[in-house]
């Protein structure tokens, strides 16, 4: 299996699977039931032992508790990132609803991530199915995030890493290593797609030839334009301090208690520069 056949692999997914499409039990409007929620994907791959996976150790990137491609998967070749942008439809609803969610958003972001999951527990199986063996971090038993320090992440003593928001596999850090794109103001990786969608990745056996052009700079694609902190409800994002990811996570919690089971914000992600695309020209 190659690349390519990767890559038709996920769009099949996409498009013919029926997990990318709001079902008529879940819609929380009529209109909505079918709605596709993700465009074609992007996909970058890098191979295992890419000395920047070694970087997303530093506290300044994921931290000590990020796991190598290979401490996920002995003897692993490759790492296959991909991004699914949102549908225009998902992006412009939540781009105009105000402070709140869009309904299309609520669903992109929660039946979107169940989209995502089913995808890579689905590549995963056809790697092995081609004898190579494969993972998905995200969805495997291993893997684990935190909120605030706790004790989710210890070290060889015992003790929490002092931590606030983080996980042992971060896919923005891993689209970034396979090229995928750069950070922004809101932390978001702005691809060549935007910077609105989901993330998902593969790690695998399988030698596949890596096509990762790793930017030099960590937020090349950013304007630094601030429309993103003047679009947070939460006041979370600023010019000066980047994103406060208490300020968001609490606004979270809140749209969480509005719309529960369903949550998301986004409107850092929407009706921005960078929703769809690389923005420009550089403006600092
Ligand atoms: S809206 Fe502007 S400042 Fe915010 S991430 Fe996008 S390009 Fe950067
Ligand atoms: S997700 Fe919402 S609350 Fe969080 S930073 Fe973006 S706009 Fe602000």
């Amino acid at each position: 299996m190659e690349t390519t056949e990767i890559r038709t692999f996920i769009e099949v997914f996409r498009n013919g699977s029926g997990w990318n499409r709001v079902s008529p039990e879940k819609a929380l409007r009529t209109d909505l039931a079918g709605m596709e929620m993700f465009s074609p994907a992007l996909l970058g791959t890098a191979g295992a032992d890419d000395p920047a996976f070694l970087l997303l150790k530093n506290e300044g990137a994921v931290g000590p508790q990020f796991l190598l491609p290979r401490e996920w998967l002995p003897g692993a070749r490759s790492v296959v990132s991909f991004f699914l942008p949102f549908t225009a439809r998902v992006r412009e609803a939540n781009g105009e609803s105000g402070p709140e969610p869009a309904p299309e958003w609520l669903h992109g972001r929660i039946e979107g991530q169940d989209f995502i999951d089913r995808l890579s527990r689905a590549l995963v199986e056809r790697l092995r199915e081609e004898g190579a063996d494969a993972v998905s971090p995200a969805v495997d038993s291993r893997f684990a995030s935190c909120t605030l320090r706790n004790t989710a992440f210890l070290d060889e003593a015992g003790t929490p890493f002092p931590v606030t928001f983080t996980s042992n596999w971060s896919e923005r850090h891993v689209a970034f290593v396979c090229g995928l794109g750069t950070f922004g103001l809101s932390r978001g990786l702005i691809t060549s797609l935007g910077v609105a969608g989901r993330f998902g990745s593969v790690i695998t056996t399988l030698p596949l030839a890596p096509d990762n052009i790793i930017p030099d700079e960590l937020y090349g694609n950013c304007t630094l334009c601030g429309e993103c902190a003047a679009k947070c409800p939460a006041g979370a994002i600023s010019l000066e301090k980047g994103k406060d990811h208490i300020l968001c996570s609490k606004y979270l919690d809140l749209m969480k208690e509005k719309h529960s089971p369903r949550y998301g914000c986004g409107k850092c992600q929407t009706g921005v520069p960078c929703e769809k695309e690389i923005p420009g020209p550089h403006k600092r």
